[in-house]
């Protein structure tokens, strides 16, 4: 089975968050099972640095404007995964972010990246550009590959099927309609792309792909609702038959306390004095008092309503006359950056805020916390949470979407079972975060259930196994129903030729 994976992040390609994980976690799971799969991702100018043994094969059409672009082939670091980059400078090497300009705004051209970005894949799917190697499933992911499922669907010849992931459904790729002449749909397409006078790429990836998925079963159930369905429950409800629901996982080669390369001390489940070490980094490194005592509270987030950023600024008051430690790494939300900074320097010692994004960091605060806020108003799936498991560090979640799918709340019950994990709770407000935080606080002061926790959340199997599994199940659904749907339908049809293949 040969599946070509589409996505605007892989780590360590190119990531600003969960995407970048997840692409890169479910294609090692994939190659494991034998599946050749092989990535698409546009060709940042930090990709095509970062990407092994980099080599152009191809010039790509010149079309929306795009005259410079090829299809440059490498690797991806540290798996032997074959990645093809869609090397289109004009578009996507920019002094800024993947999706935004140096000030926070998107980029005014996103519509045309996204759609040159789904032409390029198309293209390498569908033979275009002389490769060799052709997908019997194209994988698409995110309103960023959302006109790959459309642009195949229009394919006269039966070309791959599709799969479609929607990692959050509040990225929707919504463009003014004066857009949709640039970007050359085809003809009999502009209802699946049409979403209340605007251009939606999430829609044309929603209503055209094969199969749908997202990325836990409870966010699956929740999306067919008004209520979380960001507007789309209703395209949604139209595929409910080919739309489910599956876990994301983590990828143990970059999530790992024995082997991450970013701890100063690694730590397994039976020695974990390599976290002490690691918290004391921690505090070095956001200016905390150096105490191996003090609990140290995480968050590291996208500043958004989302994550409930608005709620964490609210209770750092409150946190900072608590004997804890407070250590906060995130961008997002200018006013809550300001406030959180403000915070910070009013409590200076005890809260600690860096505004920014930093791999490194991010590792060492989820092995230096003891505790890790991971609250949000709806979450698809959330990767940091299963971190904080791996890591020994117990979160504070919401009952939302794949947090109430991963977690389970500490209890007398559960913690006899062996299957508590963390602190719910349920109002998406400050004051159900801070009940929850004082849950787990007084845990905390009980270190026998404290460390009784620890090994248990750790020994979790967290990994990608059974997700890749039912992806893996789904690919193969989705090929043989198809074969049976298109037999004899289109057969007769020929193939797309390849050209302008370099060499
Ligand atoms: P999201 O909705 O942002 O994708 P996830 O929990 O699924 O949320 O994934 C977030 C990922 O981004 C994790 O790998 C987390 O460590 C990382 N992350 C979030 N904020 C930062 C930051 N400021 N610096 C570094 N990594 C970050």
């Amino acid at each position: 089975m040969r599946v070509l994976f589409a996505t605007a992040e892989v780590y360590p390609l190119a990531k600003t968050g969960g995407l970048a994980d997840a692409s890169r976690g479910l294609a090692i799971a994939l190659k494991r099972r034998g599946i050749d799969v092989q990535l698409v991702v546009p060709g940042y100018a930090d990709a095509l640095e970062r990407v092994e043994r980099p080599e152009t094969v191809a010039k790509l059409d010149s079309v929306m404007g795009v005259c410079d672009a090829t299809l440059v082939r490498g690797l991806l670091p540290r798996s032997n995964i074959p990645v093809w980059l869609v090397n289109a400078p004009t578009l996507f090497q920019r002094r800024g972010g993947l999706y935004q300009d140096e000030h926070g705004r998107d980029w005014a051209d996103s519509a045309v990246r996204f759609a040159y970005f789904a032409r390029a894949a198309h293209g390498l799917a569908t033979g275009r550009y002389g490769s060799a190697w052709r997908p019997d499933i194209v994988h698409a992911n995110d309103w960023h590959a959302g006109l790959l499922p459309l642009l195949l669907r229009s394919e006269q010849s039966p070309g791959p099927r599709t799969v479609f992931t929607v990692h959050n459904m509040a990225f929707q790729g919504n463009f003014p309609m004066d857009v949709l002449p640039s970007l050359d749909i085809p003809c009999g397409f502009h209802d699946n792309i049409e979403f209340h006078g605007q251009v939606s790429f999430l829609k044309a990836g929603l209503s055209c792909a094969d199969r749908v998925t997202t990325v836990s079963p409870t966010y699956a159930k929740e999306v067919l609702t008004p209520e979380c369905g960001c507007g789309m429950d209703g395209v949604l409800r139209a595929r409910s038959d080919h739309f489910s629901g599956i876990l994301n996982g983590i990828e143990d080669t970059t999530w790992n306390p024995a082997t991450d390369p970013w701890l100063p001390c690694g730590y397994i489940v039976k020695d974990r004095s390599g976290k002490g070490v690691c918290k004391l980094a921690l505090q070095q490194e956001f200016g905390l008092a150096k105490d191996p005592g003090a609990v140290v509270i995480g968050f590291i987030s996208r500043l958004t309503e989302q994550k409930m950023a608005d709620a964490v600024l609210q209770l750092l008051p409150w946190l900072a006359n608590l004997p804890v430690q407070f250590a906060l790494m995130g961008n997002g939300d200018r006013e809550t950056e300001i406030g959180l900074v403000k915070e910070a320097w009013q409590h200076k010692g005890k809260v600690s805020v860096k505004i920014g994004y930093d791999e490194r960091l991010a590792h060492l605060m989820i092995a230096g916390s003891d505790i890790l806020l991971a609250p949000a108003r709806f979450e698809p799936c959330g990767l940091t949470q299963l971190y904080a498991l791996r890591y020994g560090t117990l979160p504070v979640v919401r009952r939302t979407g794949g947090l109430a799918d991963t977690i389970t709340d500490v209890t007398a019950a559960s913690i006899k079972d062996g299957s508590a994990s963390g602190f719910i709770f349920d109002e998406p407000t400050a004051e159900g975060l801070r009940s929850a935080i004082e849950r787990a606080l007084d845990t905390y002061h009980k270190p026998l259930r404290w460390r009784a926790l620890q090994r248990h959340v750790m020994a979790k199997d967290l990994g990608w196994n059974s997700s890749a599994e039912r992806y893996v199940a789904l690919y193969s659904e989705v090929s043989a129903t198809d074969c049976i749907e298109t037999d004899g339908e289109d057969a007769a049809v020929q193939a797309p030729q390849p050209r302008e293949a370099l060499n």
